[in-house]
């Protein structure tokens, strides 16, 4: 993107995102907070004229069909395979992740190009339904898929290009265009992508990217037909009553606060693995990552014993490719403010800390991985996001209490059980969320055959599998008249006979037994 200016001298800086009235976004490495790029802001007219280029190219993208799509989406796949660790390096320096869970990133879309490549034909192919009535025997039933012509993507800073060119990527198959405004704190890694689309491989214009926050965010819902929206339950309503100006249809990718159950027959080893991994996992700043952990009693003791050493272990800090480290810094400077706030408030009502606990003193946005015990629902830790590198434990008599407390929260995106294979299924059919996994952590992101999204207020509609391209499309019925004559029974002039032989071919058709259907009984 031509847009972006790169500074000469670095310059250390506090925390924040830029001013309402700001012109450039000032991208900063959360490892050090120094200044890594000026982004200038979108305004809402560049945004419309962005959208309306994208318009005019988005009809000759449908019209070239999917195998013409999937040809230039492979393009796009080989140049994220050839460039992967180059977008994983510009990603990384936005938002201090480690080396491991940057690279992911370019790793994932590839992955989910070759799925809908596949697939999109399945899942919103034309559709040939049989009549469920006689008396449409004349007709020839279908339905069929066309894309929202644009559709835009407004996405968080936690996985930059996941959850944006992720989504982009069954839209942009499906045969819609695509803008995206990504989050403030990290446009760098993703714009990459988009330019290469654009200049490298030189595919069709159907493809940008807006820069910019609040304003611009809100300028791109009024001129999309469909937005795709991934961030905080706050955003994600205003975004919803903006949208119903318009009646612009969206799909919600919320918060979570996501629970895991240890019944007393898991393999506590694996769960406790599990469990640091699925907490601690790109510092927690994961949706879908474990915050809460419900503990049977027998299994209890051990299980925290298993924890606290193997979160012991991990090694926190910036790295590179030949330096590995587990867990990196904060991405958001706002977000080690809220992080530190519900470890506090824990830590002054009564939790311990048995790692961790505090910010990491220094340079750079750092959260110690922290395990709290003696935590209850009264805490702000066991009932609001944390999005951070924290998971708070409580010790539950029986399964029957751990699914109470799984339950008791407003959000319901994903969960995790881990139990003999027979209990932990058992319980998981009980959880009330989008998706659970049994005896794993975070995998059902990466099972994209299967869809995911929010239950309560952790969002609306669902990314992946045959959901995660159809809500891209509007759906059109096509009835089609295969034999006829001038006029229909149905149709003027209406007259006793006519009247009088659909009663009876309804009483033939609908009647379910035979003395009806003879007009024998009454
Ligand atoms: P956020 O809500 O602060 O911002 C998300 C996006 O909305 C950003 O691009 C932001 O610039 C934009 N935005 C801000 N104000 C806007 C407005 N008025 N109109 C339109 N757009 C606006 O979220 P975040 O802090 O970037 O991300 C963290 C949140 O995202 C967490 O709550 C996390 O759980 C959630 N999340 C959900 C999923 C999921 O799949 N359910 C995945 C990842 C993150």
């Amino acid at each position: 993107m031509e847009a972006i200016t790169r500074p000469e001298t670095d310059q250390a800086q506090t925390n924040g995102a830029p001013p309402a009235d700001a012109e450039v976004i000032e991208v900063r490495k959360p490892t050090d907070g120094s200044l890594l790029a000026k982004v200038p802001i979108d305004g809402p007219e560049r945004v419309h004229e962005v959208v309306a280029r994208v318009r005019d190219a988005q009809a000759e993208w449908e019209a070239i069909g999917y195998p013409g799509r999937r040809r230039w989406l492979g393009k796009l796949r080989d140049w994220l395979i050839e460039n992967g660790e180059h977008v994983a390096d510009v990603m990384q320096a936005e938002t201090g992740k480690v080396r491991a869970d940057a690279s992911n990133e370019p790793t994932y879309l590839a992955d989910t190009i070759n799925f809908y490549g596949t697939q999109a034909a399945k899942f919103i192919g034309e559709e040939s339904v049989r009549p469920h009535s006689p008396l449409l025997a004349s007709k020839k039933l279908r339905v069929q898929y066309r894309a929202h012509p644009v559709v835009g993507i407004i996405s968080p800073w936690n996985f930059p290009l996941i959850l944006s060119i992720g989504d982009a990527i069954p839209a942009l198959m499906a045969g819609a265009a695509v803008v995206i405004k990504p989050s403030e704190f990290t446009p760098l890694g993703l714009t990459e992508v988009v330019d290469a689309w654009k200049h490298e491989i030189g595919a069709p214009d159907v493809f940008d990217v807006v820069q910019g926050i609040g304003e611009t965010g809100g300028a791109l819902v009024d001129n999309v037909d469909f937005i795709q929206f991934t961030g905080s339950d706050r955003t994600g309503r205003k975004v919803m009553a903006r949208a119903a100006e318009t009646l612009t249809p969206v799909s919600l990718e919320l918060g979570g606060k996501d629970p895991m159950i240890v019944l007393r027959d898991a393999d506590l080893d694996r769960a406790a693995n599990a469990a640091a991994w699925g907490g601690m996992f790109n510092s927690g700043q994961v949706c879908i990552s474990v915050e809460r952990i419900y503990v049977e009693e027998p299994a209890y003791d051990e299980f925290i014993a298993k924890l606290t050493a193997e979160v012991g272990r991990i090694r926190q800090g910036s790295d590179d490719a030949r330096n590995p480290k587990d867990v990196g810094a904060m991405t958001s400077p706002n977000q080690i403010a809220v992080v530190e706030g519900q470890v506090d408030d824990a830590l002054a009502n009564g939790a311990r800390a048995l790692t961790g606990g505090k910010r990491v003193p220094g340079p750079g946005d750092y959260f110690e991985p922290t395990v709290l015990v003696d935590v209850d629902h009264s805490m702000k830790v066991m009932r609001d996001e944390t999005f951070g590198p924290v998971v708070g434990v409580m010790k539950v008599q029986d399964s029957e209490e751990a699914l109470r407390l799984a339950n008791d929260t407003r959000y319901g995106l994903s969960g995790s059980v881990f139990g003999s294979r027979e209990n932990a299924e058992r319980v998981a059919r009980r959880v009330e969320c989008g998706a659970v996994n049994v005896n794993d952590v975070l995998i059902n992101y990466f099972a994209s055959d299967v869809p995911m999204g929010g239950w309560k207020e952790s969002g609306i509609g669902y990314r992946h599998g045959a959901q995660g391209i159809r809500k891209f499309c509007r759906t059109e019925s096509l009835v089609i008249t295969r034999f006829a004559g001038k006029r229909e029974p149905t149709w003027y002039p209406y007259t006793r006979g006519k009247r009088g032989l659909i009663a009876r071919m309804a009483r033939m058709f609908y009647a379910r037994d035979w003395k009806r259907r003879l007009g024998l009984k009454r």
